[in-house]
């Protein structure tokens, strides 16, 4: 059952957590979308390697 959503949550790219980017004190933007993060471990760990966290198709991979 889901109650009434006041705010989409996002789930943490790294490890899964439901963020609430209005909360979110970590956040990091590729392209035209954000992530947020739990921590700034998640949020280390995915901007040393976005690609492999994101699953955005529109951002082509450079290899
Ligand atoms: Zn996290």
């Amino acid at each position: 059952m889901i109650d009434k959503e006041k705010i989409l949550d996002t789930p943490d790219p790294v490890c899964g957590l439901k963020i609430n980017p209005q909360k979110a004190k970590f956040s990091s933007k590729i392209g035209e979308q954000s992530y947020y993060f739990c921590s700034g471990e998640c949020k280390k760990k995915f901007d040393l390697d976005p690609h492999k966290y994101s699953n955005s198709n529109e951002y082509p991979l450079d290899e």
